[in-house]
């Protein structure tokens, strides 16, 4: 296949193309070091090479913690013979950490991609460990491995690896509202506020902040996708009776609204109390991002694929900031759950999926945007050509969701612009 074939787009509006080749992305590893602070009594123990501890530390590194919880239990090259010592080796430094950490009450084992930790089988050992830990500690296991998931699919994994062992909602009728994907405490509860104010009683958040105090799901649950990456957790989520409510992304003023909107119609919440609801919280917005339309407004934006923010990111910035799309690169495009994104999209976005990383260099080299959205490991050397570049990383690690980070999420994209006219300057 053409390394750069265009697909059918149906009616869309957007040109989507794939590509396949050398890509540039995190492994899912780095989903750590938000999940960690999300989850308060869970830990992290990734099985790995010192390759993956040196990831962990150096992405998590601006972080002080003084009891952090991650960790590394570095698994070294050995015979298959040697895969009885690795599986002891394991319980012995889990039953240490539990002795040492009597507050964790969630262990995750988290795969990576040596071929020594790929012969260990993690879903085992999560539950012989959980049998012997269990009621206290429960135990579960997903892959971080840069061979399976790239980025932001670590998190992916980890909600999808929960969602079998959620208490059960007997109830049929659609009562509850779940929110999915890891948002921060203080995005969490502007959202919550927001659902009360709407007079949706009954909404619940995954992951919870606890162990103990994760969603129940069933039939009567309608969720909301929070984050645009969660393809597994969305299908597991589905085998255990719930549906998900089609929405744009809660990003920026719009997107919010939309997002807000879909819960609003599923419980029958009337025009006049949505619209009040909302109000305060859009006005803020509204007089947030007013000062960034004059800073973004017509600067030609170049997404690399990454974090699969990029369609609903590329979507605020040209619809909220007047921002022009010059490439929106996303490293996986689920279209169903991105359908109401791409809709939004101006006419004739090029949209790319995976990654041929020479010819997208070439094609970012040869447009040379005002601003480039990539990864840490092209910023460098992109920045040394000229390019203004965003790490795409940050807004990840930012609140950036809903009415009043909107102004925020603006910022993000307007300082490396400011600080690149400065040094011209
Ligand atoms: Fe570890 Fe593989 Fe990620 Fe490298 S790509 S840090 S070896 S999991």
């Amino acid at each position: 296949m053409n390394a750069h074939a265009p697909l059918p787009t149906s009616d869309c509006n957007v040109e989507i193309r794939q590509e396949r080749g050398q890509r540039a992305v995190f492994c899912g590893l780095t989903g750590i070091v938000w999940l960690h602070r999300k989850i308060q009594d869970a830990f992290f123990l990734v099985v790995g090479s010192r390759t993956c501890a040196h990831l962990i530390q150096s992405a998590a590194g601006v972080m002080i913690f003084a009891e952090p919880r991650f960790a590394t239990a570095i698994i070294d090259e050995r015979d298959l013979a040697g895969i009885a010592d690795a599986n002891e080796e394991l319980d012995r430094v889990v039953t240490r950490l539990i002795e040492r950490r009597p507050d964790i009450r969630l262990l995750f084992l988290v795969g990576s991609c040596p071929s020594e930790v790929i012969k260990l089988d993690l879903s085992r050992a999560a539950l012989r460990l959980s049998q012997r830990l269990s009621p206290e500690v429960r135990v579960l296991n997903y892959s971080g491995s840069g061979i399976e998931t790239t980025f932001t699919q670590g998190e992916d994994a980890c909600l999808a690896s929960l969602v079998p062992g959620l208490p059960s909602d007997p109830t049929d009728a659609p009562t509850s509202l779940l929110v999915v994907g890891a948002l921060s405490d203080v995005v969490e509860d502007q959202f919550a506020r927001l659902f009360t104010a709407m007079g949706i009683a009954d909404v619940r958040f995954l992951p919870a902040r606890k162990a103990g105090q994760m969603p129940a799901v069933g039939r009567g649950t309608r969720y909301l996708l929070a984050q645009p990456f969660l393809a597994d957790t969305a299908r597991a989520l589905e085998e255990r009776g719930a549906r998900r409510l089609p929405a744009p992304f809660p990003l920026g003023s719009e997107g919010t609204t939309g997002w807000l909107q879909a819960a609003a119609d599923a419980f029958g919440v009337e025009t006049e109390r949505f619209e009040a609801a909302i109000a305060p919280g859009r006005a803020r917005a509204a007089t947030a991002l007013a000062p960034y339309r004059e800073r973004l407004s017509g600067k030609r934006v170049f997404f690399f694929p990454d974090s699969q923010l990029e369609v609903p990111l590329a979507r605020f910035l040209a619809r909220e900031t007047g921002a022009v799309l010059v490439e929106v690169g996303t490293p996986y495009l689920h279209r169903g759950h991105l359908a109401e994104e791409i809709e939004l999209l101006p006419r004739g976005t090029l949209v790319n999926e995976g990654q041929d990383l020479d010819a997208q260099m070439d094609r970012c080299r040869a447009a040379r945007p005002d601003l480039t959205v990539c990864g840490l490991g092209l910023a460098n050397p992109l920045e040394a050509e000229g390019l203004t570049t965003k790490w795409s990383i940050e807004l990840l690690f930012t609140p950036i969701q809903g009415y009043d980070q909107a102004g925020d999420l603006a910022e993000l994209f307007a300082r490396p612009l400011l600080r690149r006219r400065l040094l011209e300057v």
